[in-house]
């Protein structure tokens, strides 16, 4: 058994009488150890170690940043293995899939070491006479950084290197269910030279997270995870006076035109449907089938789902997070069959014959499905395709748009007319055109609309940016004092 500490001020922090929770890989259910969850003590001495370690991370020259930035992108993609190991065995995804998610976030790390011109502000000379202007961008303080369990590596990623970069400081609490991988983060930013204080990792739930949300010391928050939790920090975090970023939950629309390649469509369904277990906030969970085509495209993504495997060294997909959650998963199953949705690849037969303490639920493909039905309207989170049918594609535009989420969704035609139309009229963050996860590179910023995303500013690019620094523009006059004199009124250009 190992136990995932807190890190704080570069000390591992693990105090005896604290409350834990089990870590347990969802592949095989063996616990591998126990988290501490944080009571207000340790929420206040992370933030304390952040505060301190502001005072001087803030001056720290722009080029010393970013030396420590190219040092710590150099370390993890020469261990990044190490890191996907990790992953896989408290998350359950395959190690594939693992290393793309840690690929990702390298590009948010690449990007910060942009640093220096992400920075730079503008200058006015003479703005009027003997006056110049010029802006900058300076450092909120510390911030914190609440993650979910589905990207343990990724979604922490996406917002601790630019906050560094940018010269906050970090509080960083991951989720309870897979929480070693931002300590092995936290471990290589030390080895990269980053000073102790600058990046700290708290652990906990609920209260650790109540705790961050009010404490005065913390200038901002960026969060991830479900709806109902992002609302809550969202209105939490900014009542307390605080700058908060709160990506939530999705439901990501597929929509496939008749004009459509259906094997490429039928590919990309089964790949951003069921990648990763479906737990992704961009996976494919409704896939739309427009005019006469949907028959020979539910065979084609029912011929592909039936080749999945989860057995072998070569799996396609691993176990869901735990066994609750897994059941939960297969309560929507079973609830749509009895809605009248056909099960078309049933994938419940996995965990029946897994005896085991695994976490394991079979790819599942339903068809027939409505809006009505509880597998369409919530998000699921599991390797559950719906397949609903529309008439025309405005009916198919107005069902995305009716959608309480506005994550992703894709296009599938070949048509450029129909392509553009959709990109215009549809309510959704981020647009794939035959690219079924459309995820931004990390110089352009991720985020969703509707109750996808609560705040103004997406993650990374350069919203991420502007989230982790406030302007200030300064007005200087270095003339001649013998030009002086009084002048009361208001100032003006001459
Ligand atoms: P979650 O909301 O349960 O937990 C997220 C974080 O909030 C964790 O750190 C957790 O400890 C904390 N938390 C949980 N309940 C809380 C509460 N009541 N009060 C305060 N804090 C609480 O989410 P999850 O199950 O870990 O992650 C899956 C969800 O995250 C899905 O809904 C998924 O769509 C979403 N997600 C969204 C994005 C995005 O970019 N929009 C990306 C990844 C995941």
């Amino acid at each position: 058994m190992t136990n995932t500490p807190h890190l704080i001020n570069g000390q591992e922090v693990m105090p005896a009488d604290s409350a834990t929770a089990e870590v347990e890989n969802p592949a095989t259910g063996e616990i591998l150890g126990n988290v501490p969850l944080a009571s207000s003590a340790e929420v206040d001495q992370a933030v304390g170690a952040a505060k301190a370690a502001f005072a001087s991370w803030r001056s720290v020259s722009l080029s010393r940043r970013v030396q420590i930035l190219f040092r710590y992108r150099e370390l993890l993609n020469a261990r990044k293995d190490e890191l996907a190991a990790i992953i896989t065995r408290e998350h359950g995804k395959v190690h594939s899939d693992a290393l793309g998610e840690v690929t990702r976030g390298l590009e948010v790390v690449e990007f910060a070491c942009n640093a220096p011109h992400l920075l730079k502000g503008s200058a006015t000379q003479n703005a009027s006479t003997g006056v110049d202007v010029r802006s900058g961008r300076h450092p909120l303080g510390p911030v914190a950084v609440i993650t979910p369990f589905n990207f343990p590596a990724m979604v922490p990623m996406w917002f601790t290197p630019l906050a560094v970069a940018t010269g906050n400081t970090v509080v960083i609490k991951p989720s309870e269910k897979d929480p070693s991988a931002v300590n092995w983060q936290a471990e290589l930013w030390k080895e990269a030279g980053l000073p102790d204080g600058v990046v700290n990792v708290l652990h906990g739930g609920k209260d650790a997270v109540n705790g961050l949300l009010n404490h005065p010391d913390i200038e901002a928050v960026s969060f991830v995870g479900s709806t109902p939790v992002a609302q809550h920090v969202y209105e939490t975090g900014t009542a307390a006076g605080k700058r908060v970023q709160a990506l939530g939950g999705a439901k990501n629309h597929m929509l496939v035109l008749p004009d459509a390649n259906l094997d490429q469509a039928a590919d990309s369904a089964v790949s951003a449907g069921y990648g990763s277990a479906g737990e992704r906030c961009m996976a494919i969970s409704v896939v739309v089938a427009v005019g006469n085509i949907a028959d020979e495209l539910v065979e084609k993504i029912a011929e592909r789902t039936r080749g999945l495997t989860m057995q072998g060294d070569n799996p396609d997909l691993g176990p869901l997070i735990s066994r609750d959650h897994r059941d939960k998963v297969r309560g929507y199953v079973d609830g749509a069959e009895a809605e009248g949705a056909k099960l078309v690849v049933d994938g419940r037969t996995w965990s029946e014959a897994d005896k085991t303490d695994a976490a394991f639920l079979g790819p599942t493909l339903l068809d027939g499905v409505t809006s009505e039905m509880a597998a369409y309207k919530d998000e699921i989170f599991g390797p559950v395709l719906s397949v609903v049918r529309a008439e025309n594609y405005d009916e198919a535009l107005e069902l995305i748009n009716s959608n309480q989420y506005g994550n992703g969704t894709a296009i599938f035609t070949r048509d450029g007319a129909a392509a553009r139309h959709f990109e215009m009229e549809v309510q959704v963050g981020m647009i794939g055109v035959n690219v079924p996860i459309p995820v931004p590179m990390a110089y352009y910023s991720f985020g969703g609309w509707k109750n996808s995303l609560f705040g103004d500013s997406h993650a990374h690019g350069a919203e991420g940016v502007n989230f982790y620094t406030r302007g200030k523009v300064v007005t200087s006059r270095w003339g001649d004092p013998a030009e002086g004199g009084l002048e009361l009124g208001f100032p003006q250009n001459d």
